[in-house]
Order: structure tokens, then C-alpha cells, then sequence
């Protein structure tokens, strides 16, 4: 099959590589629809995040079940599914409390990270991670579950409640799945994104609310101090604004992972200011079938704005990425291993 596979130069290779089979008893092999390209994924190939030369990337994945071993009873070949690429063991001493997310054994096992992914025309997982879609509901949507579950996570973690006012800081995929979600919890949403043309990306997702409750703005408009119940930071490194855009008494959640990033902030001023800085990492498994529920009432697929075959993925991550003073045009890119017979 063709595979996308990381060198050691942080580079992508298309790369020829047997079909996975169906080695362990509850096995799953998932002929990949498509897979949305991640922020991290881009972080591994600048350098800003760690990944296992040689590996299959890509995690953000649908696809149709090809093969399965013997012992899986809840899927059969030919079933829609969505891919949980948040693996866990669940049995070291965290996920036997529950706390799954925080696995002491994920060394290994991060899909597209160092254990093969998504970039590929098949994928092989255990059957846990495999979670049928809903009828009725398309690829592209449900592509955009993987990342509404992040959200979910976060947006939990920061306890948001109908009638608050949550700002999301980054208006990039992250930033709009969790304005999205946070205006379907009965919020209001104060979007901000620096760039102009994703500014206008991020108004035509919401063209649909029609309510004015999510509106978008520049960061250094005047008015965005001291306003959200919940600060969402998405872009992971902008901490100080972040705290200035919280009530008091607010809660800042530090979203988006950026391990060059730090921060000075004031002690005092947390404290006087009763602030709480909260980190909730991705999401716990079982937060993946709320997330498949709830994306059956969000068009995330308008985030996708771009499809590109395996063969043109330097063009697809160009997309995400352009040069300096160059316009944003996408927001979700995806990459299709077979766009001429893609599976229905
Ligand atoms: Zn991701
Ligand atoms: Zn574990």
C-alpha cells in the first residue's frame, strides 16, 4: 500500500508498505477514507514536536473496515468508521483508575507518531478504537471528530455553562471546532485570530449562527479585557493574553500544545484576581463516542477546505502554512490515499 513515512530529516516520503493484516485476535483493518492533517503533525516536521522516524503519520482518520481478526464481535468489513487515535493500555496503575488520557504506557503507542497512522490506505487497530459513524453523516464530518473531542475535553476541563462568554484564542481548525462547540453549549463566543484571511475563514463558519452570539476579532481591538467566563487558549503559547481576556475570577485552559513556549506571569495576580489556570491534555477515550453524538448536531465540515492526494502532500501542508504575509485559504486540509475510488 502506499504509506506517508516520516525520515529522519523530518521530512515525508510516499513509500510503498505491505497492507497491514489482522495480527492480534480483536485487530481491526481500516481501509482509510481520509485524514485530516494536525497541528501537531506540522509540529513534528518543523522540529516542535518529538515522533518516531520511519513512522506512518497521521491520526485524524475515517475510513470503511476491510478486515478483522476472530475475536471482534462490534465491527464488520464494510462498516463507516471514525478512528480514536488516543490509545491506551488500560492497565497500568493511571488507566486502572480511569484516567486513560494520562497512560503511563503511550510510549509506543501514539498513532502517527510512533506507532504507524493514518497517511496510509490502510490502518490496523485494536477493536476498542474503532468507533462505527453515525448513518446519515459523511466523511468529512466525521473527520473532524478526533479534534471536537480535544475540544470536548477542554471545554469540560474549563467547566463552560450556558449564558457565560468564552474567548477562543486562535481562529485556526482548533480554534473554530471549540467556538463551535462552546456557541452549541450556550455561549458566547469572542473568536480572535490575528490574520485577516482566516478572520474571514472563521465568519463564513459561522455565518450559519445567524444569532450573533460568536463574533471574530483582532487581538488588539479594544474591549477584549476582563471578558471570558473561559479563556481557551488554542495556539498554546499565548498565556499573558489569554489571562488579560479572563474575568476575573475566570478560567484560562491551555489548549494547544507548543513545547517551545513559556510564559512570565504574576503570582500575585492570579491570586487576587482569582484566576484558574487549568491543563486537561487531550481527551479521555471516553469522551469519543460524546464527541461522535454531538458532531451529529455541528457542521464542522465546513472546516474542511482542501483535499489533496498522498503524492501532493507537500502542496497539502503548503496549504496550512504560507509563507509570510502570503492569504490563509484553508483551514481543515485533508489527504485522500485513493481520491479517484474513495470508499462510500
Ligand atoms: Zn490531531
Ligand atoms: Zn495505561
Amino acid at each position: 500500500m502506499k504509506a506517508l513515512i516520516l525520515n529522519e530529516q523530518r521530512t515525508l516520503s510516499l513509500v510503498d508498505r505491505p497492507r497491514p493484516e489482522p495480527t492480534a485476535p480483536t485487530d481491526v483493518v481500516v481501509r482509510v477514507a481520509q485524514t485530516g492533517i494536525c497541528g501537531t503533525d506540522r509540529s513534528v516536521l518543523v522540529g516542535k514536536f518529538p515522533a518516531e522516524p520511519g513512522v506512518v503519520m497521521g491520526h485524524e482518520a475515517v475510513g470503511v473496515v476491510d478486515a478483522v481478526g476472530p475475536a471482534v464481535t462490534e465491527h464488520k468489513p464494510g462498516d463507516r468508521v471514525i478512528i480514536n487515535p488516543t490509545l491506551y493500555c488500560g492497565s497500568c496503575p493511571t488507566c486502572l483508575e480511569g484516567h486513560w488520557d494520562f497512560c503511563r504506557n503511550k510510549a509506543g503507542t501514539e498513532v502517527g507518531l510512533d506507532l504507524d497512522g493514518a497517511f496510509a490506505e490502510y490502518i490496523r487497530l485494536p477493536e476498542r478504537f474503532i468507533h462505527r459513524m453515525p448513518d446519515g453523516m459523511d466523511f468529512d464530518r466525521a473527520s473532524v471528530v478526533e479534534p471536537l473531542a480535544c475540544a470536548l475535553n477542554n471545554l469540560e476541563a474549563g467547566r463552560l455553562q450556558a449564558g457565560e462568554t468564552a474567548v477562543v484564542v486562535g481562529g485556526g481548525p482548533v480554534g473554530v471546532v471549540c467556538a463551535l462547540l462552546a456557541h452549541h453549549y450556550g455561549a458566547r463566543v469572542l473568536l480572535i485570530e490575528p490574520d485577516p484571511y482566516r478572520q474571514e475563514l472563521c465568519r463564513q463558519v459561522f455565518a450559519h449562527t445567524e444569532d450573533g452570539r460568536v463574533t471574530v476579532h483582532a487581538p488588539d481591538e479594544t474591549g477584549l479585557a476582563r471578558r471570558g467566563d473561559l479563556v481557551v487558549d488554542t495556539v498554546g503559547n499565548l498565556l499573558e493574553p489569554s489571562m488579560e481576556y479572563a474575568a476575573d475570577r475566570g478560567r484560562v485552559v491551555i489548549m494547544g500544545y507548543h513545547s517551545k513556549a513559556t510564559a512570565t506571569v504574576r503570582p500575585l495576580e492570579i491570586l487576587q484576581r482569582g484566576l484558574h489556570l487549568i491543563g486537561a491534555g487531550d481527551y479521555n477515550s471516553r469522551l469519543f463516542p460524546t464527541a461522535i453524538e454531538l458532531a451529529r448536531w455541528l457542521p464542522l465540515e465546513k472546516l474542511v477546505t482542501h483535499r489533496f492526494p498522498l503524492e501532493e502532500h507537500d502542496a497539502a501542508f503548503a496549504a496550512l502554512a504560507p509563507e509570510p504575509g502570503a492569504p490563509y485559504s484553508a483551514l481543515k486540509v485533508v489527504l485522500v490515499p485513493e481520491p479517484a475510488g474513495a470508499p462510500e
